[in-house]
């Protein structure tokens, strides 16, 4: 791109350093750090106070020289071309690295979800699917949940793309309800990755998870999936918080109960196992593993000093910023980075897609076997490839996804 914002300049800065040490193709670089394809429209809603509002609303298809575009679609005010951009190469790097046969993608549309109807986000749903549809399908590009967009979201493009071709289609999209063609497993199938790389790091280390003591930031669907799966495979978990506080305890949470009491009262602050503990406190703990699963940006300068753990899993997308990740790498502290630790999710869309196409489901227990294959796999590669290359595992991983892309661009030869 000639120009583009902050967001894509920090994609651009992490594969520049991995594109150097492979020494890659100035061609094969120039086509990897160009978006394929980014479609822009209006999307006219009639509001339930009978007035018109248009929302914009963006596609990007990044790279597609491994398969359909995959990605996730998300409402929000702040949703801007620089960040779907660059979350749609992000994309294609996590899928290359899980090894499956997807490019990257991403879609948003500027809105405020929390000050609409139902109704109004089904309209704004429906007439965005509409506005891309020929660009969409089980062959082409792959939509999927992100901020702010759920399940019904998902039933609503699969019913919206379905209508338009005339057949139901449930393979256009991942992250559908398991009537609909949604598949077992998907649900807890970051969090099982989290839990699996997390473990091999530990291994790598010398280290189990039993006996190994992890802090983790987040108690919504991933962080509290691998707090239980970490909890089961017999680490001890010390410390969680989430948006409003946290809680420790040195013998060790009770994952289960959180689970319950997260349940009713919607947030993890003031659980009667342990005692209170703040977002800025959980960083600097006496822990062997810590897992940020909440938001972008956790670890900054500003804390990377105080951090002890010898071990971090980034399970939420971009925890780490830039600087700090330069303060770990030098504090030798092992950083499992987001595209490899938190792609047991895109992992198990794609075996979700695979189901569909077949038309034929899987048990629970095949889906976790082979998304363990996948992980293992994924984390092995990028460890080696880190020791082949003396590098980070972040750029280590960016190895892997830029070579097989880009071996495979050269394989395809150029149309013109
Ligand atoms: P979620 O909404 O289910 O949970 C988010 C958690 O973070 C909640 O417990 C919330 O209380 C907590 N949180 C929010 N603000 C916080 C703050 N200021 N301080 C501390 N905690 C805060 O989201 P999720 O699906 O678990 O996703 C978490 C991260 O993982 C995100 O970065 C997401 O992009 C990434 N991710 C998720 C998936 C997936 O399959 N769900 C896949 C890949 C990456």
């Amino acid at each position: 791109m000639a120009e583009h914002g902050a967001i894509f300049g920090a994609m651009l800065q992490e594969f520049d350093e991995a594109a150097r040490l492979l020494k890659l193709e100035p061609g094969i670089w120039k086509i990897l750090t160009h978006p394929k394809r980014q479609i822009v429209v209006s999307c006219p809603i009639q509001m339930d106070n009978g007035e018109i509002e248009v929302f914009t609303g963006y596609r990007v298809q990044y790279n597609i020289t491994l398969g359909p575009a995959k990605g996730g679609i998300r409402y929000h005010p702040d949703v801007s071309l620089d960040e779907v951009t660059a979350l749609a190469a992000w994309m294609t790097w996590k899928c290359a690295v899980a090894h499956i046969p997807f490019g990257g993608g991403k879609g948003g549309i500027i809105c405020d979800p929390t000050r609409m109807s139902k109704r109004e986000l089904e309209a704004l749903t429906r007439r965005y699917i509409a506005e891309i549809i020929d660009a969409i399908g089980p062959e082409k590009d792959v939509p999927a949940p992100d901020v702010n967009t759920n399940e019904q979201v998902m039933a609503w493009i699969m019913d919206t793309y379905s209508m338009h071709v005339g057949h139901t289609e449930t393979a256009v999209v991942t992250g559908k309800p398991i009537e609909l063609g949604g598949s077992l497993g998907r649900r807890e199938a970051t969090g099982r990755g989290v839990m699996i790389v997390t473990r091999e790091a530990a291994k790598h280390l010398g280290k189990e998870l039993a006996g190994s003591t992890i802090a983790i930031q987040g108690f919504g669907n991933v962080g509290s999936v691998s707090a239980d799966l970490l909890a089961k495979a017999g680490a001890t978990i010390v410390a969680i918080t989430d948006y409003k506080g946290g809680v420790y305890s040195k013998a060790g949470l009770d994952v289960q109960k959180m689970l319950e009491y997260v349940a009713k009262n919607k947030t993890i602050d003031k659980f009667p196992g342990g005692e209170a503990l703040s977002n800025e406190d959980l960083f600097g703990l006496d822990v062997d593993i810590l897992i940020p699963a909440a938001l972008e940006n956790q670890i900054t300068v500003a804390n990377a000093k105080d951090i002890r753990a010898k071990i971090i899993v980034e399970a939420a997308n971009g925890p780490v910023t830039p600087e700090a990740n330069n303060i770990l790498h030098d504090r030798g502290v092992f950083v499992v980075p987001d595209i490899l630790a938190n792609s047991g999710g895109v992992t198990v869309s794609y075996f979700e897609w695979v189901q569909d196409r077949y038309g034929y489901f899987w048990e629970e227990v095949d889906v976790n076997d082979r998304l363990e294959k996948k992980m293992h796999e994924a984390f092995h590669d990028v460890l080696q490839t880190s020791i082949k290359y003396k590098c980070d595992m972040r750029t280590a991983a960016y190895i892997v996804a830029i070579a097989r892309v880009g071996t495979v661009t050269k394989m395809r030869g150029m149309y013109a």
